[in-house]
């Protein structure tokens, strides 16, 4: 085993906490909308410990890496101990082979906690496994793929922080409600309880739940007949009903999941395995429901969910007589990237794109895949000004990211158009609006955004 030294290490810059970081902080407030910039939009970039011994290779790495949201320090690795503190996650990205496996067996040894991705100037077997015993979560050979590295420091670091699942529990039987329920919500469900049959199609569409749990037997109508006539409304055919019930009978229980129940739970019941069964189902169902409606390439809402999306947000935006914006952004001269580089090429740009779109979203703001290389954003509470800021840095951002191929590394830009609805705007007409001006960026030379001239006349 190589020997590990434990100097501490001459630092690249001076101030850890602030020098050492590439690109300047970001920050992701928009004038106009103070009340959301103080909740939403300051988001702390996560930091990457990027540990390599060709700084400037590393710091090239770093600047890319800071368009996706990701702080970079580099550390060069003279044999000492890697410090983890302050970082979420590491890279080593080492060209000498010796020295790489001094540093991943550092690592090995220090049994570091934090996710590790490792760059790789060779792809043995022998290097793979230095990385497995490190601790890697991910493994590359150089040169670096950046949308692989942020795909997988994001799956790191970024899971959506999960909404907690909704169930809807149905019983004629108060005490069994409430013990049910306790027992769900303290796995951190939220929990809808119903005790008269007749209510629960108000109660799921009140409350939105991933899935209803219902007991077989209830005074005036049996869990059979509620559950067909949940899956008559068309609507609610996703949701998952699961029957809890007393019922021994084989049969019984065989003729209930019969006609759409898909599972059949038997009282009394451990809690965890209530527990167990619940999350599962819930999960499954809100993949189903993500698959539906998100396009497979970039992970965003499909054309039709993001126009829904829109109509919603124009509604609500209606209501609260606040401003909205609408962007359409449109690639350009896709057609040659896909000419020039392959398709291949044109989808990894594709997803690029939309993992920055993404990554500017406040909690309220919708982005889709509106067309082919056209992409729908909606930005409630949002002036067309202040869109147009966040926009632009999108834009500034994209442009300057390097896509790496066979022939070359090539750059691509994209262009926008803003526009902004107002009270009675019609959907079509915000939507007419926002192309129009992208078509103005796009005759004016592309590679920029524009405002829709005049507001649409309510
Ligand atoms: P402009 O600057 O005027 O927008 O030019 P453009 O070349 O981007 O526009 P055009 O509409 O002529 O071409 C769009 C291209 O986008 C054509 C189509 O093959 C390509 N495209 C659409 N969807 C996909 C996709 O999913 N993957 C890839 N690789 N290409 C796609
Ligand atoms: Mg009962
Ligand atoms: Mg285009």
């Amino acid at each position: 085993m190589p020997q590990i030294g434990t100097d501490l290490l001459e630092r690249h810059e001076r101030n850890p906490t602030t020098e050492n970081r590439i690109g300047p902080p970001i920050d992701l407030s928009i004038p106009g909308v103070e009340e959301l910039s103080s909740v939403d939009l300051r988001v702390q970039n996560p930091v990457l410990r990027l540990v390599a011994d060709d700084l400037t290779e590393a710091e090239a790495l770093g600047g890319q890496l800071a368009n996706f949201a990701y702080d970079t320090e580099v550390v060069r690795w003279a044999g000492q101990v890697i410090s983890t503190s302050g970082a979420d996650a590491l890279l080593v990205a080492m060209n000498a082979p010796d020295r790489e496996e001094a540093v991943l067996a550092s690592l090995h040894n220090a049994q570091v906690n934090l996710p590790l991705l490792v760059v790789s100037p060779r792809d043995d077997f022998r290097t793979r496994l230095w990385a497995v015993r490190a601790g890697a979560v991910a493994f590359w050979k150089a040169p670096t793929d950046v949308l692989a590295l942020v795909t997988a420091l994001d799956r790191q670091l970024r899971q959506d922080t999960a909404q907690p699942y909704r169930a809807l529990l149905v019983d004629d039987d108060p005490a069994v409600l409430r013990f049910h329920g306790r027992i769900l919500a303290k796995a951190g469900m939220l929990v809808e309880t119903v005790e008269r049959a007749e209510e629960v199609l108000a109660s799921i569409d009140r409350f939105n739940p991933d899935l209803v749990i219902a007991d077989l037997y209830m005074p005036g109508v049996n869990g059979v007949e509620l559950a067909m006539i949940i899956r008559q409304q068309s609507e609610y055919d996703g949701i998952p009903i699961v029957f809890l019930s007393a019922e021994t009978d084989h049969g019984r229980q065989q003729q209930a999941l019969g006609i759409g129940a898909d599972d059949f739970l038997q009282k009394p019941i451990a809690p965890a395995q209530l527990v167990s069964v619940v999350s599962a189902r819930a999960e499954r169902s809100r993949a189903v429901r993500r698959a539906m409606m998100t396009d497979g390439l970039t992970g965003l809402l499909g054309h039709k969910y993001i126009k829904a999306e829109l109509e919603l947000e124009l509604a609500r935006a209606r209501r609260s007589k606040a401003p909205l914006s609408v962007v359409l952004i449109d690639i350009d001269h896709f057609k040659q990237v896909n000419d020039r580089y392959g398709h291949p090429m044109g989808d990894r740009v594709l997803r690029v794109l939309a993992r920055l779109l993404k990554q500017r979203l406040r909690a309220t703001d919708r982005v889709g895949r509106y067309g082919g290389e056209e992409f729908m954003m909606v930005l409630p509470e949002t002036t067309a000004e202040a869109a147009k800021l966040v926009v632009d840095d999108l834009r500034q951002r994209f442009s300057r990211i390097a896509h790496k191929s066979e022939h070359g590394e090539l750059r691509v830009s994209f262009s926008g158009g803003i526009a902004q609805a107002d009270a009675d705007t019609p959907i079509l007409e915000v939507v007419r609006a926002a192309d129009a001006a992208l078509y103005t960026s796009k005759v004016g030379g592309r590679d920029r955004i524009s405002l829709a001239r005049e507001r649409p006349i309510t």
